[in-house]
């Protein structure tokens, strides 16, 4: 009996061996059958980590990606963009699946090779929240002042230069007012010092006024807390410039797709040396003249061709407030208004005053028509410019950029 049983177990022994062995060399020589994916997959989605894995993570991975696999790891990568995923699995798999066929073989002699290609391409997607450096005084200013959605709690006041400053208890400009609406609200740039605000409200019933237009159309002002911006403008930053558009207030309350998508008109011509008689009008003299004539203005921007049109209208007697208009690159759709450091403000560096006379002679006008202005060459291999860090600006701005917000505002229209 004993020796039955003996017999019987050493013979299911043998044949469980001989099982093993099968399967074994099945394995290896990873034959796609079902039957051995799921053996496969543990390890492997599991975030392709294992390096430890065996010899076999090289044909799991080949054999799953081939399959229903494909989808999940090009998900997760692009979570606002499904339209052009279902575009881009039909390539995904195929690199994949065709590299596998020379790799099994070396991957199985050497297993201590940790990563072989799928990996990478697995395990990348989860780890860019590519967003700049926050902290330190090498980050990039631009996106820590974009981030702010209210202004610093606090006094009000203009620090350091236009181009190369900030913005202290910056103050809201209501997107509507008596005779103005806001344009590109979604920016969240209609925010100043208090000065530029209280400009804009004088100012724009004033332009009416001498125009006859229902009111003005506002641009860009500064960030709630000023700073650089990450597109648009190099200036812009201390509270105390604006863009007026070139264009009356249209006599209904703009929808907020209205104010993202209307342009300003253009009233330089297509050659920038003169003005497209289309679009420009008497109106528009007014209303530049009329900024230029409140006595906290600096200067106004203007584009060449605008100036010298002035220049012709309004002739010598011209000179008090031509003075403050000044020629600048683009500026061909709006004006540019930038105020005097307030009293407030002792970090505020101004502008040298503009010098004297009209600035309508030839020779101060030629250059912005010469070819080196008009049909700028750029250098090959030009770098652009660096961008701003916190080290760039005054050290006040630090402040300002970690200060407690203001109490929210009411909710835009
Ligand atoms: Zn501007």
């Amino acid at each position: 009996m004993m020796a039955r049983i003996a017999s019987l177990f050493s013979l299911s022994v043998l044949f469980v061996a001989g099982l093993l062995i099968v399967a074994d060399r099945f394995s290896v020589a990873q034959s796609q059958t079902a039957s051995e994916t799921p053996a496969a997959t543990a390890p492997l989605p599991a975030d392709g980590t294992s390096p430890t894995a065996p010899a076999q993570e090289a044909p799991t991975q080949t054999t799953i990606p081939a399959t229903p696999a494909s989808p999940p790891p090009v998900a997760t990568a692009p979570p606002d963009a499904p339209a052009p995923v279902v575009t881009a699995p039909p390539a995904a798999p195929t690199p994949v699946v065709t590299a596998p066929p020379d790799a099994p073989a070396p991957v199985v002699t050497a297993p201590p090779l940790p990563t072989p290609a799928p990996s990478p391409v697995v395990t990348a997607p989860p780890l860019p929240p590519a967003k700049p450096a926050l902290e330190g005084s090498k980050a990039v200013a631009k996106y820590l002042f974009a981030a702010k959605q209210l202004p610093s709690l606090g006094k009000a006041m203009a620090i350091g230069y236009y181009p190369s400053g900030c913005l202290a208890g910056g103050v809201e400009l209501p997107v509507n007012g008596p005779n103005w609406q806001v344009m590109r609200v979604s920016r969240n740039r209609n925010w100043g010092h208090p000065n530029l605000v209280r400009f804009l409200e004088r100012f724009a019933p004033a332009a009416a006024k001498a125009t006859g237009w229902k009111g003005i159309l506002v641009g860009d002002m500064a960030q709630p807390r000023g700073g650089p911006t990450p597109f648009g403008h190099k200036s812009h930053q201390t509270g105390l410039d604006v863009d007026i558009w070139f264009m009356p207030m249209p006599d209904h309350t703009l929808s907020a797709e209205e104010r993202e998508k209307i342009s300003a008109i253009n009233l330089v011509s297509d050659d920038w040396k003169g003005l497209n008689p289309k679009t420009w009008s008497p109106q528009q003299v007014a209303f530049i003249r009329t900024a230029a004539e409140q006595p906290e203005v600096e200067r106004v921007l203007v584009n060449a061709a605008i100036k010298k049109e002035l220049c012709r209208v309004a002739g010598k007697n011209g000179a008090s407030w031509l003075k403050k208009v000044r020629p600048w690159y683009w500026h061909h759709d709006h004006i540019h208004v930038r105020l005097k450091c307030p009293a407030d403000s002792p970090n505020c560096r101004g502008q040298p005053e503009v010098p004297e006379g009209d600035g309508c002679s030839d020779k101060e006008l030629a250059h912005w028509f010469s070819d080196k202005v008009l049909k700028p060459t750029i250098a090959p291999g030009g770098k652009p410019p660096k961008p701003i860090t916190m080290a760039d600006l005054p050290p006040a701005c630090q402040t300002v950029l970690s200060a407690p917000s203001a109490p929210a505002r009411e909710a835009k229209n």
